[in-house]
């Protein structure tokens, strides 16, 4: 029997669970939340986007006061790292933003249960903790359990020497030498983090472009800055074997069937992420998989079990923490029988380099690919003001608009503050915004955004340029 129930059981604390507990509390659902782990948040705030965003801003900084500050008449000395001190800067501001999870959880009543949750049946949860084991039973379940690192069986995770992203967060000393393998998101971030502190950096990437899944000329752009910087770049590229000698590891690489060796003081595997069920029960439960391990779910993120459903990482689509938390909103908006909806054409996308790569909507190969007749603006930094004061001039912006009614389908933008300017692109896209609106929308002069309205000028060839 179980000892407590519930309208809603999520299991997961990340970005998709704990939003989606806050909002089922506030629209009227009993809700608990499940989590393993000690802290809440959980890949993103703890091992994810915070952390490594943390360290990319102080490692920025670091790279700043040693080669960017000279041009603009500011003379410094011997700029120095304390990397304990910037592991703890970045460990506080974790700990910060987890906490407050705790008082949001208490603010909106969302009830914690700490231990890992098993899905009995779709209406019994069994949570097993340090304190022992509970049932809880509850009208539905929102499985959220995210994702964890893709292993190489060639170079399998040892902690010290080859490791995933959680260790390179917090690496104890900077390595001489780091191979990166994989050229995505997390490969560039803290490629781009150990370089600018210090490392020689390599990144092998499986295919002939870092960044696959993007605007390929943007993408090739980026390379070519990271490459300015220092960072090495094997393409076409796998790695096929490890050895650790006398601390460091010798590694095969593949190219295009061409072997050679690196021999460096960390790896860092970065070949993406897979779905997280372990001891969940949802298989055991009935539950559907495709056939990549993910949680198959309907247009209400039901799955086939009648009253479990599933968000975020675990189930299809990008894999990033504001996706998982619009599908939680929406998810649980659904089951109180409001109107929830997730917009997958609209969501933007980063890689948090410098300068840093933006992205939302389709990129060229993507419309070419649906047969889709774009016109394409585009603008450099290089030609925009603001840029020019903040001698940040690498990168450009690219619109592509459908032909026939002007609608923007795709943006992406590769500059200082790609990241930030990326939303107004958004949300033109969500409203179903043309080049035109862009166009002739008042931007505030002198401002980075004005590159956004200058490319949505130049989809129109006929417009006047200033
Ligand atoms: P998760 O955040 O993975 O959370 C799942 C939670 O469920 C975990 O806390 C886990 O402990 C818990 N759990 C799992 N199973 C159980 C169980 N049976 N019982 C109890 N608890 C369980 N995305 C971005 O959008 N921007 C970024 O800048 C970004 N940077 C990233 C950097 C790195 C290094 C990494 C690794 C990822 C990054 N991501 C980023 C991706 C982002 O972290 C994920 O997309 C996001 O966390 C997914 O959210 P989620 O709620 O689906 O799952
Ligand atoms: P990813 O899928 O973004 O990139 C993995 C890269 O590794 C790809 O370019 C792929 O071609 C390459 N690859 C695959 N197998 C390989 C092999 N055997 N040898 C060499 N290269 C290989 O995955 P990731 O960078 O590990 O990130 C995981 C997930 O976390 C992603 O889905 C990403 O969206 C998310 N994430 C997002 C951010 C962000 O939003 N800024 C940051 C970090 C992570």
């Amino acid at each position: 029997m179980a000892d407590e129930t519930f309208d809603l059981v999520v299991i997961g604390s990340g970005p998709g669970g704990y939003v989606a507990a806050i909002r089922a509390a506030q629209l009227g659902l009993r809700t608990a939340c499940v989590e393993k782990e000690r802290a809440l948040g959980g890949t993103c705030l703890n091992v994810g986007c915070i952390p490594s965003k943390a360290l990319l801003d102080s490692s920025e900084l670091f790279a700043q006061a040693q080669h960017g500050l000279a041009v603009h008449g500011v003379k410094v000395g011997p700029v120095a790292l304390d990397l304990p001190a910037m592991m703890a800067r970045k460990d506080k501001v974790v700990k910060t933003l987890t906490t407050g999870i705790n008082g949001l959880f208490r603010k909106n009543k969302v009830e914690r249960l700490q231990g890992t949750g098993r899905i009995v049946d779709a209406a019994t949860v069994e949570v097993e903790g340090g304190d022992g084991t509970r049932r809880v039973s509850t009208k539905r379940i929102l499985i959220a359990s995210g994702s964890a690192p893709v292993a190489l069986p060639e170079l399998p995770f040892d902690g010290r020497h080859i490791v995933s992203s959680t260790e390179a967060l917090s690496l104890p000393a900077v390595p001489q030498r780091l191979l990166v393998v994989g050229g995505g998101a997390i490969g560039l971030e803290l490629g781009s983090v150990w370089h600018r502190l210090g490392a020689e950096v390599v990144v092998a990437e499986f295919m002939d472009c870092i960044v696959p899944l993007m605007d390929r000329k943007m993408g090739v752009e980026l390379q070519k800055a990271l490459a300015k910087q220092g960072l090495e770049f094997r393409l076409s590229t796998r790695a096929t074997a490890a050895r650790i000698e006398q601390e460091k590891v010798r590694v095969t690489l593949d190219t295009q069937g061409k072997q050679s060796q690196e021999v460096v003081d960390v790896v860092l595997v970065a070949v993406g992420r897979r779905p997280y069920d372990d001891g969940l029960g949802a298989r055991e439960a009935g539950v559907a998989y495709d056939e990549r391990g993910r949680i198959k779910v309907d247009e209400k993120f039901a799955t086939n079990v009648a009253g479990i459903f599933a968000i975020g990482d675990v189930i299809a689509g990008p894999m990033l923490a504001h996706k998982a938390e619009e599908e939680g909103i929406a998810a649980v908006e659904l089951m109180a029988g409001v109107g929830g909806h997730v917009n997958y054409d609209a969501i933007p996308s980063v890689v948090y380099t410098w300068p840093e790569l933006a992205s939302v909507g389709l990129s060229e190969e993507a419309a070419a690919e649906r047969g889709l007749n774009v016109n394409i603006g585009s603008f450099p930094f290089l030609a925009n003001g603001r840029a020019r004061a903040m001698n940040e001039t690498e990168g450009s912006v690219k619109i592509l608009a459908d032909a026939t009614s002007d609608r923007i389908v795709g943006v992406h933008i590769l500059g200082p503050r790609a990241s930030d300017l990326i939303a107004e692109a958004a949300v033109a896209i969500e409203f179903g915004g043309s080049a035109e609106d862009i166009a002739r929308s008042v931007h505030a002069h002198p401002t980075l955004p004005e590159a956004i309205k200058e490319a949505a000028l130049a989809v129109d060839k006929r417009a006047i340029h200033i």
